[in-house]
C-alpha cells in the first residue's frame, strides 16, 4: 500500500463499530450487523464479469444492493480492498474496517443522482458509505446539505443518521482501488452494476451530478448502454458543463451537469470552491425537486436564494 502509514490494527481482531459499539472483524462478513448492510451470509457471490452480468440482470434493487456488497469478481481490487482494511490506517487502527464494495446508497426513488469514482481506501472502503469518512467526503456532503439534498452537513460513518433526501449517491467503480485508478478491465466489468441500479431508479430521476471526468465518462458511457439518446459528439466534462439525455422512448429527459470532483488535489488548490460545487449540486436540486426545493430554500434564506436559476451562497468567498 504505498503512501500508507501501516496500523496497528490486525483485520482477525474484532473492534468496535464507532457508532454501535458492536464488534467486527474487518472486512466485515456480511449480515453481521453493520449498519445498512444489505447482505446476508446467503447473498449470491460474483467471481467474475460474467457473474457480475448474470446476477445484474436478474436483482430487484434490493438484491442489487445486497449482491454488488459482496462481490469479488475483480481479484486486484479485491486483494486491495482487503489488505487495506487489514492493515489498517495508523489513525483507525482501533476501527473495523467495512473491506468490501460500496452499495448505491439513497432513495430508491431519487430525483438526483450523484456519480462518483470508486470509494477511497480509508474512506468508504472502512465506513461502509459512499463518499463517507474522508476529506472528500466533508465537502460533498457539507454542500449536499446547505442545497437540500441531505439532512446533515457530516456523513461521518454508517449508522450516524445522515440520510439523503431524494437523493442517491452511486460509484462507477465499487471497490477502493489503488491510487483511485482502477484499470479499465476492472471499469467493464463493474459496469453492470451501474447499469443495473439506474434502470432501477430513473425513472423518477431528473438530474445526475457526475463528479470529475471518470464520473462524467461513466455517466455517459451507462446511458448510452441502457438506451438513452446520448448527444453526439459526446459533450466535454468541465465544472458546470451540461447535457441533455432523453429517454428510450422520448417522453422523458435528465440533466447531466459535471462538477470537478471535491478530491484534496482540487479542494486545496482552489480549483474547487464551495460556492463551485454548490452552484451545481443547487442547480441539480432545483431540477430535481422542483417546487418542492423552493419551498425548502425559502425558508432557509440565508442558505441560498433563487432568482431564476441557482445562484452561488458564498459571493463573497
Ligand atoms: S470493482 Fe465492481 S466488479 Fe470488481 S470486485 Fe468490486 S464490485 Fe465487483
Amino acid at each position: 500500500m504505498a503512501g500508507d502509514t501501516p496500523g496497528a490494527g490486525s483485520g482477525s481482531i474484532a473492534r468496535p463499530h464507532p457508532v454501535t459499539g458492536r464488534p467486527f472483524v474487518s472486512p466485515v462478513p456480511p449480515g453481521s450487523g453493520w449498519p445498512d448492510d444489505p447482505a446476508s451470509a446467503d447473498t449470491p457471490v460474483a467471481l467474475d464479469a460474467a457473474d457480475v452480468r448474470r446476477l445484474a440482470g436478474r436483482a430487484s434493487l434490493a438484491e442489487l444492493e445486497a449482491e454488488m456488497s459482496v462481490c469479488r469478481a475483480c481479484p486486484g481490487l479485491v486483494t486491495w480492498r482487503e489488505d487495506v482494511a487489514h492493515a489498517k490506517r495508523a489513525a483507525y487502527a482501533q476501527e473495523p474496517y467495512w473491506g468490501r464494495p460500496i452499495h448505491g446508497w439513497g432513495s430508491s426513488t431519487p430525483s438526483v443522482v450523484i456519480i462518483g469514482l470508486a470509494p477511497a481506501a480509508h474512506g468508504g472502503n472502512r465506513t461502509g458509505r459512499i463518499f463517507t469518512g474522508d476529506r472528500s467526503g466533508d465537502w460533498l456532503f457539507a454542500s449536499l446539505h446547505r442545497v437540500g439534498l441531505a439532512s446533515q452537513a457530516t456523513s461521518v460513518h454508517a449508522g450516524d443518521g445522515q440520510q439523503l433526501i431524494d437523493a442517491r449517491m452511486v460509484a462507477a467503480v465499487r471497490c477502493a482501488p489503488p491510487q483511485n485508478k482502477p484499470t479499465t478491465e476492472e471499469r467493464d466489468t463493474c459496469a453492470p452494476w451501474l447499469e443495473a441500479e439506474l434502470r432501477w431508479v430513473l425513472p423518477s430521476v431528473k438530474a445526475v451530478v457526475a463528479l470529475g471526468s471518470f464520473g462524467w465518462d461513466a455517466a455517459l458511457r451507462t446511458f448510452a448502454a441502457l438506451e438513452y439518446s446520448v448527444p453526439r459528439p459526446r459533450p466535454k466534462f468541465g465544472h458546470g458543463s451540461t447535457a441533455t439525455l432523453t429517454a428510450p422512448s422520448g417522453d422523458s429527459e435528465i440533466v447531466l451537469l459535471g462538477s470537478y470532483h471535491p478530491s484534496q488535489q482540487n479542494t486545496f488548490t482552489g480549483r474547487l470552491t464551495e460556492p463551485m460545487l454548490d452552484d451545481v449540486l443547487g442547480r441539480a436540486a432545483a431540477l430535481g425537486l422542483g417546487q418542492r426545493h423552493t419551498i425548502w430554500l425559502s425558508e432557509r434564506p440565508n442558505r441560498m436564494t433563487l432568482r431564476g436559476r441557482v445562484r452561488p451562497l458564498y459571493p463573497n468567498r
